[in-house]
């Protein structure tokens, strides 16, 4: 592999236990990773699970589109997305901006936990790294 897989992360606040609890089991696993997270996602991962993370901007200021353009630029292999589809989002095109994205680039997305436990566990997540 020629660099550290790249794992953004983000959780809206309804979904922020749920992915505390998440990265909280995959602890191990989430360290293979250089992690990019919205800031308060981000924060938690830091402080509630010990994980080292680089923040970009919050989601409703724009952290969701920054994460899109790492993915354009080829310098993110998967995304965890944690979407909470019961609430209205003022940052809505920025979300849909980033689920565009992803499908757009063929990057691995999650965006509930059901579908990050089985993307976190796959030895894909890192094997297409090393073969890109
Ligand atoms: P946050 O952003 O991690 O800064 O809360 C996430 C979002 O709401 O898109």
């Amino acid at each position: 592999m020629s660099r550290i897989p790249r794992l953004a992360i983000v959780a809206h606040d309804g979904k922020k236990a749920d992915l505390v609890a998440f990265a909280t089991f995959n602890r191990d696993r989430l360290a293979e990773f250089q992690l990019i997270a919205t800031s308060s996602t981000g924060k938690l991962l830091k402080e509630k699970v010990g994980l080292e993370v680089e923040y970009v901007e919050s989601g409703p200021l724009g952290g969701d589109v920054q994460i899109a353009s790492r993915v354009v630029e080829g310098e993110i292999d998967g995304v965890i997305f944690m979407v909470d589809p019961l609430y209205r989002h003022p940052h809505e095109p920025d979300i849909q901006t980033l689920l565009r994205i992803c499908n757009v680039c063929n990057v691995p997305l999650a965006t509930n936990s059901a579908t990050a436990d089985a993307l976190i566990g796959s030895p894909l997540l890192t094997e297409l790294r090393a073969a890109s």
